[in-house]
């Protein structure tokens, strides 16, 4: 059975960038949602008792129920631990200095990223990921999908480090069409430790 990670910051901890009512429907009603019908759908398959990860990489030949509801467990357990009420501000180290040698500057990435998370058309997701060679990548992928997921195209692979929801589900409320506001606000709450972290351990 899979289970929805514990936030580790309370609903309320990411206003004024995400308000309350926001994140509480979108943790115990869409992610809690994705993640029972993940659950319903493996029972009794050759996918139950695998890792996600394991699933995400075959999603391509699952059922919809499969392949969408994995991406959607998966998805948010990563975007709310890369969100914290002390994030913002700029990450360092290791991983400064491979932002600055893929990118450019970490002005020149964030453009890149909130270009990649404005331009998705409907619902997706953006992405940075770090591909097999150790490089950092921007991507974007459609609904539920993924960077683990075979379905992507091969060079937009990678393990993800920091993602970003863009269904309107995410940020409707307070910024109805506003999605622009929404990924500029973002910033303000990215946990730039965690983003390390993953950075370094994948
Ligand atoms: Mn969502």
């Amino acid at each position: 059975m899979f289970e929805q990670e514990k936030l580790s910051y309370d609903y309320k901890a990411l206003e004024p960038h995400v308000d309350a009512r926001t994140m509480e429907i979108h943790y115990t009603k869409h992610h809690a949602g994705y993640t029972s019908k993940l659950n319903e759908a493996i029972a009794g398959t050759d996918y139950e008792g695998k890792t996600i990860e394991e699933i995400l990489a075959v999603a391509g030949e699952t059922p919809a129920a499969i392949h969408n509801n994995a991406g959607g467990f998966y998805n948010h357990n990563l975007f709310w631990a890369v969100m914290s009420p002390d994030g913002g501000s700029e990450p360092a180290g290791t991983l400064a200095d491979r932002i600055n040698e893929d990118f450019g500057s970490f002005e020149d990435f964030k453009e890149q990223f909130s270009g990649s998370a404005k331009l998705r058309f409907g619902s997706g997701w953006a992405w940075l990921i770090k591909k097999e060679d150790g490089s950092l990548a921007v991507t974007s992928t459609p609904n539920q999908d993924n960077p683990l997921m075979d379905v992507v195209d091969e060079d937009e692979r990678g393990v993800p480090i920091l993602c970003l929801d863009v269904w309107e589900h995410a940020y409707y409320l307070n910024y109805q069409n506003r999605r622009p506001d929404y990924v500029e606000a973002f910033w303000s709450v990215v946990n730039w430790e965690e983003v390390s972290r993953l950075y370094e351990n994948s």
